[in-house]
């Protein structure tokens, strides 16, 4: 056992002469919520499909639990998915999809539907249609249907697309609930902010390509803190700062952004005062997910 929960190697989708996944080969640990990143056709909804056996691979290979090729049909029901708009009928309740769910993947008995309903928060709404449902309500319902038949791996693509800041929390706390109860999770979206609020391992993806995977905490120690100065005179104020020592230093819109020396901002401060200049701004930030996104695939994050 390797304690990857799902494990792809060269996976690879083309679509008539279209690399939709290309060599893609990723690691996700068990019990980790894994952010698949990447813009709007970077590949995300082609990998997360071959992985939930809705597309099959052009080539390369995957395992679940370490069972792959004829045997991932044994272990296909670990992965419960949530891929592309949720296949909910707008004239049942929540209940009665649940149930049409439960009676398709040969589970009998309604025990685990009212048990579902409560983990997405959704217990309350008896005899309201889905198709009356706001998005977030939907986008819940969703994920509960791909928690039919308690799979270990839940597999969700952009399920916060499109949702207002309430929806959006409320699917927050869905997921890390379900995190605690042991369910590893991958998400895709490109919603950078967010998922850097719950992801512990993220896998990037551009161009079909996996352009680097890295735990959060990897990221952390990557994206390096630097100290920014706004000041009455930039120019005088880099001079100052390189003739004390500071090499590693750009300025960005008149900001002056130092790589490091976190620790030294008392001392820039009273060097730049003591040179009668005005130092409008200090403080320290820290490179954020979607800088570090933007750095790698050298664009925009939409
Ligand atoms: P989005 O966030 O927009 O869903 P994505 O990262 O999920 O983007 P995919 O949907 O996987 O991207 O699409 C990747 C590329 O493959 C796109 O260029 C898309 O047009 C193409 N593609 C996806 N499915 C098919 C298909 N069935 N036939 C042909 N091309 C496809």
């Amino acid at each position: 056992m390797n304690g990857y929960i799902l494990e792809t190697d060269s996976l690879t989708k083309v679509y008539g002469s279209h690399r939709a996944a290309d060599g893609i080969s990723i690691h996700v640990r068990k019990s980790a919520i894994y952010g698949l990143i990447g813009r709007n056709g970077a590949g995300k909804t082609t990998f997360m499909k071959m992985i939930a056996g809705l597309a099959n691979p052009t080539s390369g290979s995957y395992s679940i639990n370490d069972h792959s090729g004829n045997e991932l049909k044994d272990v296909r029901k670990l992965i419960g998915c949530h891929i592309e708009a949720p296949g909910l009928y707008p004239d049942m309740t929540a209940y009665q999809n649940l149930k049409c769910k439960c009676i398709q993947r040969g589970i009998k008995g309604d025990e685990q539907i009212n048990d579902l309903l409560a983990l997405v928060g959704l217990s309350g709404t008896g005899k309201k249609k889905a198709g009356k449902f706001s998005l977030g309500m939907k986008q819940r319902l969703g994920i509960a249907m791909a928690l039919v038949g308690s799979p270990d791996l839940l597999v969700l693509d952009e399920p916060i697309n499109g949702l207002d800041p309430q929806g959006i929390h409320e699917i927050r706390e869905t997921l890390l609930k379900l995190n605690s109860l042991g369910i590893t999770i991958m998400i895709s979206s490109h919603i950078l902010d967010e998922l850097s609020k719950i992801a512990t391992d993220y896998g990037i993806i551009h161009e079909g390509r996996l352009l680097e995977e890295i735990t959060a905490e990897e990221l952390i120690a990557k994206c390096k803190d630097k100290v920014m100065i706004r000041t009455n005179d930039t120019q005088r104020a880099m001079e100052l700062l390189e003739n004390s020592g500071i090499s590693d230093c750009t300025v960005n819109e008149n900001i002056i952004e130092i790589n490091g020396h976190i620790t030294e901002t008392g001392r820039l401060n009273s060097a730049l005062v003591g040179a009668g200049i005005t130092v409008d701004e200090i403080y320290v930030q820290s490179e954020s997910l979607e800088e570090h996104y933007l750095k790698l695939t050298g664009g925009e994050a939409k």
